[in-house]
């Protein structure tokens, strides 16, 4: 029997959070699976933390972290790993949109020897514009990037426990985990669900947010919009270099009579916004490598549980691999 251990971000969720826990329940207890649900409270305004206290209270198979303010999903993720002390975890949303009654056929899968199981949502029932877009940059991602991201293949997944401790002995501030999960490598498999609506509440993913997760997840996990600046730097290079050569040669054949103010000002505009965008993502590099030398932790905690086995947060490097929590 594999003890599971189910990690679930919760912010502003007080809507959805009895409903989500009554579904969770209701598909792991017929497994026959020990268990554990770890919570963590992403800085909620509303009355999520209460309800996961009470939660907790009742059950204490129920732990839960609750953080000082609002520092994002995917630090949440990362505390709710660094509670679990299962042989596997499962992450998912508690909006219901990761339907729990999966989790079953995720441990089948797991069963069979994969360390991470994904199960990948597929776009139905989804904006055209939104999906379209998502589809781009998926396709733009994947030739740009270096670890593979596939679409729809989320945060919706099973983890074993040297997938989780591999996780967790990345040290990065700036976590990307679509990225991260890829990185670490080992066996995996995945199945597609049908894309479900969030059951309540709204979803925390505006316009703006997306873009910048995905600038995100472009800049996190390699070095090629560097390369890219390099690149065409060197065709305009050239391509200057060919177009003074025709100029002095045709000056020198049939005299100088080009005032060439049009072509001046069209170069000069389109390398100084080349340069710009140069400097710009140099510029993004170079405050990530600002943002990870401060060594901040990656959250504050102001509440768990009494029974949680959550540490405080520590320095980043702090957490190494195979460090498992307990205590
Ligand atoms: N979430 C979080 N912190 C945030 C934003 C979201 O912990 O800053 C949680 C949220 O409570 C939910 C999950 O992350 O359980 C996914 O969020 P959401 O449903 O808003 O995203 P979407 O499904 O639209 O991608
Ligand atoms: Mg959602």
């Amino acid at each position: 029997m594999v003890h599971l251990s189910v990690v679930v971000p919760c912010f502003n969720e007080a809507e959805v959070i009895d409903a989500f826990h009554t579904a969770l329940l209701a598909a792991l207890e017929p497994t026959g699976h020990p268990f554990e649900i770890c919570y963590v409270d992403d800085g909620s305004s509303d009355s999520t933390l209460g309800r996961l206290r009470q939660l907790a209270a009742d059950d204490p198979r129920v732990h839960f972290t609750s953080f000082s303010r609002n520092f994002g999903k995917e630090s949440a993720m990362l505390a709710g790993l660094r509670m679990t002390a299962g042989d596997t975890a499962v992450l998912m949303d508690a909006d219901l949109q990761h339907p729990p009654e999966l989790i079953p056929r995720m441990l089948e899968l797991h069963r069979n020897g994969y360390d991470q199981v994904i199960a990948q949502r597929d776009r139905s029932g989804e904006g055209a514009v939104r999906s379209a877009l998502s589809r781009t940059y998926y396709r733009l991602v994947r030739r740009c990037m270096d670890v593979e991201v596939v679409d729809g293949a989320g945060d919706f997944r099973l983890l074993s426990r040297r997938a989780v401790d591999s996780v967790l002995s990345m040290p990065e501030s700036n976590r990307f985990s679509k990225g991260i999960f890829s990185w670490i490598g080992f066996g995996s498999v995945s199945f597609t669900y049908q894309n479900v609506e969030r059951a309540a509440g709204e979803s925390k993913w505006g316009g703006r947010r997306l873009l910048n997760y995905g600038i995100d997840g472009l800049l996190s996990f390699n070095s090629r919009p560097l390369r890219l600046a390099i690149h065409t730097g060197l065709c305009l290079f050239l391509t200057g270099f060919l177009y003074a050569g025709w100029i002095i040669t045709d000056d020198l054949l049939n005299g100088v009579d080009t005032p060439g103010y049009t072509t001046l000002l069209t170069a000069i505009v389109a390398l100084g916004g080349i340069q710009l965008a140069t400097l710009g993502v140099i510029g993004e590099y170079v405050g990530r490598i600002y943002h990870e030398s401060k060594r901040r932790p990656h959250y504050v905690v102001s509440e768990t549980d009494s029974r949680s086995r959550n540490r405080p947060a520590g320095p980043a490097l702090e957490c190494t691999a195979g460090a498992r929590q307990t205590s």
